[in-house]
Formats: structure tokens, sequence, C-alpha cells
């Protein structure tokens, strides 16, 4: 306690943060499993100022490691780095003064532990506690993968003597929480998972077709002209022409309503890393300083950068796991006040995924078996983030129940917050859909389950495609058996289908619609199947459009 209000200036710990450091003082491992911001550097910069050696940092960022040394060298902690910015001499003389005792924190990189050099350093210093800050990229299930994170349990185990070591992430899942504890090597760790719930955020999930997002993003901005907002988006590209389009409609918007436009500066600013640094630092300042209320971003945007009055966060396109959804969302309401994170989808955003999952992952680090352990699990990220867009639960009680933390979050009953999600906020109209999946269901028995969801699809609603001849659809029952039934909700229905466990869409360039272990319940007599459809009981209210359901 003399720690934290001496050096940070704090008179309370956050939760979770005093059994970290009471753990850490006496002597046993941890692993501290929290989201980003809520404060985890605390339960190793505390302890590191109390015990007898050094305490080593592990951190993947070289750039964000200049930042932290110079915040805690100002408050009285000293505290330095090594790494490739700096000359041989100038990493001499720190590693002389660390082995003197005059440094309390030493921030590497992973790839540092490897080094001779470091090794000799690490076998004559006394080192108290080693920190793995990230450790998730130690696991090859989660979506950071780092193979030099795999030399820190060799690197610790080498040691003269055994330092109690730390390990934090934001990453929960069952599977990297094992693999960090493992492959870390920690000794019966005090495992803490705390502060996912964020009670003062909105959360909304709107399914919408992207020719219809663009329109959507610039009301919400015009209607919410004296907040500042953060839009995210997929591409690089894809943040320029957004924040272009915004400052047009948004300008006309307020013509319309008869302000002048040419007396109001630009609403939206673009930011990606293809920028060069000066705009982009502009951007960034701008932001920050409240001149420009919106920022268009790719996710090169929020490392480090701490605004607290942000009302709202707008997911353009679904992001690739709930990880990154809610370490990007979560930048919203920081200082407590409500504030809302919106969520645009739909299934194309899948099928981009998808793709980008099976061409884009190629680490010659990596033997194609261990690449293809990656894709796997990249993979089951992404249905826990479509999950999130399909689900009907509550979406914080989604949330916490996704990050381990506990069954249901806080303030809902029986699973359902008062007013907090657009789940728990509006009633959904069930559209009975058991003909629909048991045709679906029987069709992909015609086909031997051996064909994708568009060819299921077209021979359902009687396609004569000349694709399609080479399986003689006409002489199928289920040829045109859906005629009348929009395409779309045929697909909507699908889709649903293998989420639920009735179907199966294998993995590939090519997917294929298979059985799911359920399948077999959509040929009994009484089966019944249907699906929810979000209806906005008040389209407009707090800014949001109309939900744009294809039916
Ligand atoms: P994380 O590493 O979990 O992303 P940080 O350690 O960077 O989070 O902490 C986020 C912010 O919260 C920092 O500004 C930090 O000073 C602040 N903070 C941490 N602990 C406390 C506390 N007990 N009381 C108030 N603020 C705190």
């Amino acid at each position: 306690m003399d720690a934290l209000k001496q050096y940070f200036g704090y008179e309370a710990f956050r939760p979770g943060q005093s059994g970290i450091v009471g753990s850490i003082l006496a002597g046993r491992d941890v692993l501290g499993v929290m989201p980003t911001g809520a404060g985890k550097s605390i339960c190793y910069q505390i302890p590191a100022t109390i015990l007898p050696g050094v305490t080593i940092v592990i951190s993947p960022l070289i750039s964000l490691m200049r930042d932290q040394v110079d915040a805690l060298n100002d408050v009285g902690i000293p505290a330095a780095f090594i790494n490739t910015t700096q000359t041989p001499d100038e990493q001499s003389a720190v590693f002389a003064q660390a082995s003197a005792g005059l440094i309390r924190l030493l921030y590497v990189a992973p790839e540092r532990l490897e080094t001779e050099r470091f090794r000799n350093f690490a076998n004559r210093t006394p080192i108290s506690l080693v920190a793995v800050d990230e450790a998730h990229c130690v696991s090859q299930w989660g979506q950071d993968f780092r193979s030099s994170y795999l030399g820190i349990g060799e690197f610790i185990a080498g040691l003269p003597v055994r330092p109690t070591v730390a390990a934090f992430t934001a990453t929960a899942t069952e599977r990297v929480r094992r693999d960090i504890v493992s492959m870390l090597g920690l000794h019966d760790p005090d495992v803490t998972v705390t502060g996912f719930d964020r009670p003062n955020l909105y959360f909304d999930v709107i399914k919408l077709e992207t020719r219809y997002k663009a329109a959507w993003v610039a009301k919400y901005v015009a209607d919410h002209a004296d907040e500042s907002g953060i839009v995210y988006c997929a591409t690089r590209k894809e943040t320029e022409t957004l924040a272009a389009s915004l400052n047009h409609a948004v300008a006309e918007l307020r013509s319309a309503n008869g302000a002048d436009p040419g007396r109001m500066g630009p609403v939206a600013v673009a930011y990606h890393g293809g920028m060069s640094p000066d705009v982009r630092e502009k951007a960034q300042r701008d932001f920050v300083t409240d001149r420009v209320p919106v920022v268009v971003a790719t996710n090169a945007f929020g490392m480090g950068i701490d605004k607290s009055n942000v009302r709202y966060v707008i997911h353009h396109n679904m992001p690739e796991s709930i990880e990154a959804y809610y370490q990007e969302a979560g930048r919203a309401g920081r200082d407590g006040e409500p504030s809302r994170c919106t969520l645009l989808w739909n299934e194309s955003d899948i099928v981009t995924r998808r793709r980008l999952l099976d061409s884009d992952y190629d680490n010659e680090r990596l033997t194609p078996e261990e690449q293809e352990i990656v894709r796997r699990s990249k993979r089951r990220l992404l249905d826990a983030m479509v999950g999130y867009c399909r689900t009907t639960d509550c979406l914080h009680t989604y949330m916490t129940r996704y990050f381990g933390e506990k069954d249901t979050a806080s303030g809902t009953t029986d699973g359902k917050c008062e007013g907090g999600c657009t789940n728990c906020e509006h009633t959904f109209e069930t559209v009975d859909v058991t003909e629909v999946a048991r045709a679906i269901s029987r069709c992909v028995h015609d086909v031997n389950q051996n064909v994708g969801t568009g060819k299921i699809v077209r021979i359902l609603r009687g396609s004569k495609a000349q694709d399609l001849s080479y399986l003689n659809p006409e002489g199928m029952p289920t040829f045109g058996m859906l005629e009348s039934v929009p395409e779309a909700r045929v697909r909507d229905v699908l889709s649903q289908m293998a989420t639920d466990g009735f179907l199966f869409i294998s993995e590939g360039r090519l997917p294929i619609v298979k059985f799911g272990t359920r399948a077999v319940e959509t040929v009994a007599p009484d089966f019944h199947y249907e699906i929810k459809k979000i209806e906005r009981k008040s389209p407009a209210k707090r800014g949001g459009a109309a939900s744009g359901a294809p039916y």
C-alpha cells in the first residue's frame, strides 16, 4: 500500500491487484488474466520495488519499453531496458548498473534471453522475479503466437536460483492458460482472472449489408456530434475512404439541418500503419486533444493511447476474435461514463475472415503441421466471434463467460442485463423455419455431404445453372423444394444450423456442408426449429438506424 501511494499516487488497489502482489511477495508464481487497461503492470512493478534482487520484465514490444521505463524513472523507480536500439556500450552500462543492484526493473524482449551476453549477466545477478507480459504469445492456440516466447521457460529453468515467475495476459481461453502454465513452467501458480465485465459499456450488434454500413456510421456520427468516437475498419484503404465519406456525409447532414458546413472542421481523421509517422502522429494528436471527434482506424490504433472520454467505438467489420474485439471496443468509456460499442457485421465478413485465415498464415519459423495448428486455433477464435454476432444471450454475459471470469456478468439477473446490451433490450421475433431446416438437411443427404453452401441453396431453389448439371439435381427429391423461400433466408437458416450443430461446414478453401452431431434430430417427427431475428422496437433510438435485416 505504501509503494502504491508513494510511487503511483493511488489510494487503493483495483480488483485482483493486491492478491497478485501478495502472492508474488510470498514467493508464489502467479498468472494474472486481466483485460487491457486493468492495471497489470503495477502487479509486478510494486513487488519489484520491494524484492531484494532485480525484476526482469519480458515484453514483446520494444516500442513501448521506453515509455514504460521513462514513466517508472519519473516516479523514482530505477528501471532500464536492453534492446536493439542501443549500442553495445550503452548495453554494457545497463548490465553493470543492474548487476550492481542499481536497477529495480530491467525490460527485455524475449529474443534477448537467448544471447550469451544476457545469459552471462543473468548468471551473476540475483534475480527475484521474472514478469512475462503478454504471456499468451507462448501459446500456439492464441492469436499472437511468437516462437521467441518458447525460450522463456528454458531461460528460467537455467538460472542458478529459480526466481518467482509472474505471467500476465488479457487472453483467457482455457487452452491458452494451460499452455502458459506448462510452457513457462509455472509452479502451482495463483491464477487470478478479473475485471472483464465493463458495466458502463452498452453492447450492440447490428447485421447490416456492406453497402449500408458507411451511411449508418455517418448518421451515428452526425447524431453524436459532440462525442468522441473510434471507428475500426479492416483495411487501411477502408479507413481512408470511410473517413472521407464521413466528412462528406456529415457536412451534408449538417447543412440539411441549417448549419454552415464551411465553418466546421473535419469530423473524422484516418489512422493506419501505412501513413507517414508525421501524418499519423498529427491524426492521433487531433483526436486525443478533441480537435477532431472521430478517428477511423485499423487495429494499429489504440496501443498506448490513453483517452478516457471515448463515448463510442464502432466496428465497421467483424474482427478476428473476441479478444481483439474486446480490446478495441474496451477503449470506449475508460472514464466509467456510459459508452456504446457497436459491431456492424454481415455474412460476407465471415467469408472474408475465413479466407484470410486460410491464405495468410505463413510463418517460416513453424513447420507446416504447426502452421495448421495455429490456423485451426484461429478458426476456433473466429467461431467464437461469429457466435457473438449471432447469439441472443446477454452480450455482457457472453463476454464474461468467454473470458472464463464467471458465469454471469455483474448487474445481471439470470444472465440478463438491464439495458446494457441490445439482446436484453430488444425482443426477438422468432421465425419457425422447421420445414426449411428439414429440406436443407435432406438436400445435404441428397448430395452425399459433398458440396458447398451455394450449391445446396441453388438446388433447393430449383436453379437450372450449368455448374450443377454434373449432380443431376433434377433427379433429387429436394430439387426446387424451397423455390418460394428467399435465398437470404435459406442461407441464414443453413448457417444457423451450422452454429447450432445440425450441420458442420468443413474448413479449407472450398468449404463443404456436412452433417453435424445433431443432424439426426432433423428427421425426428417432432423436430421443431426456430431462428431468432432482432427486431428493433424503436429503430431510431440511441442513434440506431434500421437493422437492415434481409427479410
Ligand atoms: P494493462 O497493463 O493491464 O493494460 P496498465 O498497467 O497499463 O494496464 O494500467 C492501466 C492504467 O490504470 C494506468 O494508467 C495505471 O496507472 C492505472 N492503474 C493501475 N492500477 C491502478 C489503481 N490501483 N488505481 C488507479 N489507477 C490504476
